[in-house]
């Protein structure tokens, strides 16, 4: 499987640049989209599922061309949008026995197979005769991973799962869509959450303002802010003008003050240790020096 975007741009009717000349290879396997709010990545995701189309630059699944081919590639994708949750007045099962019909399961028997399955896979068979309304923040996310996966679709598209999720349900999630990773498929997972990169994605691709700004593996960002992440020995008296000179990752009371983290092209002043960087600290260390530039200037 391969998705080659080439040049891609989104401008708004109101005129704002959603995407800029945006470029990137996708291959099989599970790929983080990682970004701030606003950094286009619905936008990516709303053209890949051929939901919108983009202002120019083309889109390429597998050789097929996402405009004239749309109809083929659609039935590739299984897509589990942002909004998603609104659910008609229907019972687990009938909802996803709904979507079944409408990827084009006609046969019955076949269809309530492969309800079966899904409310298995995403562990939901229990409650399958509960309305879906009446489910769980979770649950529900989960009943739209089992309606985004309907049919085995070599695609996986999935904007923001874990928003609002506490964390026994997240690492579920993340837990379902990386048991659906294969050489044959395609996972998009897009978020601004950087657990759910670190813990399920092999490549990462990170947006800021409508461009892409790095695209490799995870340790590939990390090895970036080693040198730049260092625990603070502060006094409680230092710790506010520490937090208004350095990003702080955490701050937790010691012994005999505070440690705090933070990311930082070099300390002075304040007596410190450097620490190995994790996924967290490098995509701080990213965003604050690298994109914003924003604290390049204080030492
Ligand atoms: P993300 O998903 O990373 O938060 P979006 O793709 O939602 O980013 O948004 C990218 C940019 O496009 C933002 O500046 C946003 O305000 C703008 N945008 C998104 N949807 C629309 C729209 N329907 N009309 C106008 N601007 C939009």
């Amino acid at each position: 499987m391969k998705i080659e975007l080439t040049g891609i741009s989104k401008i708004y009717k109101n005129g704002n640049a959603a995407l800029k000349d945006f470029t990137l290879e996708i291959e099989s396997g599970m790929l983080g989209l990682l970004g701030p709010n606003g950094a286009g990545k619905t936008t990516l995701m709303k053209i890949l599922s051929t939901l919108m189309t983009p202002s120019s630059g083309g889109v390429k699944v597998d050789g097929l061309d996402i405009i004239k081919d749309r109809e083929k590639i659609r039935k590739m994708i299984g897509y589990l949008p942002q909004d998603f949750g609104n659910f008609p007045k229907l019972r687990a099962w009938e909802f996803l026995d709904y979507s079944a019909a409408l990827t084009g399961i006609v046969n019955k028997k076949k269809r309530r197979d492969e309800v079966d399955r899904m409310l298995e896979m995403v562990g939901l068979y229990k409650f399958r005769d509960r309305f879906a309304k009446k489910l769980s923040g979770g649950m529900k996310r989960r009943l739209g991973i089992a309606q985004a996966l309907i049919g085995d679709p070599k695609i996986v598209i999935v904007d923001e799962p874990t928003t609002g999720l506490d964390p026994e349900e997240r690492i579920r999630f993340r837990n379902i869509l990386s048991d659906m990773s294969s050489d044959e498929r395609i996972i998009i997972l897009s978020t601004h959450i950087v657990g759910d990169i670190s813990s399920t994605c092999g490549k990462m691709a990170l947006l800021n303002k409508g461009e892409l700004k790095f695209k490799g593996k995870p340790e590939e960002l990390v090895s970036l802010a080693k040198g730049h992440v260092f625990k603070i020995k502060a006094f409680e008296s230092d710790l506010n003008e520490i937090k208004e000179r350095y990003p702080v990752i955490s701050s937790v009371p010691s012994d005999d003050g505070w440690d705090v983290e933070v990311v930082a092209d070099k300390i002075e002043t304040y007596s410190y240790e450097e620490l190995e960087p994790n996924l967290e600290h490098a995509y701080m260390y990213f965003v604050e020096f690298i994109l914003e530039n924003k604290f390049s200037a204080v030492g």
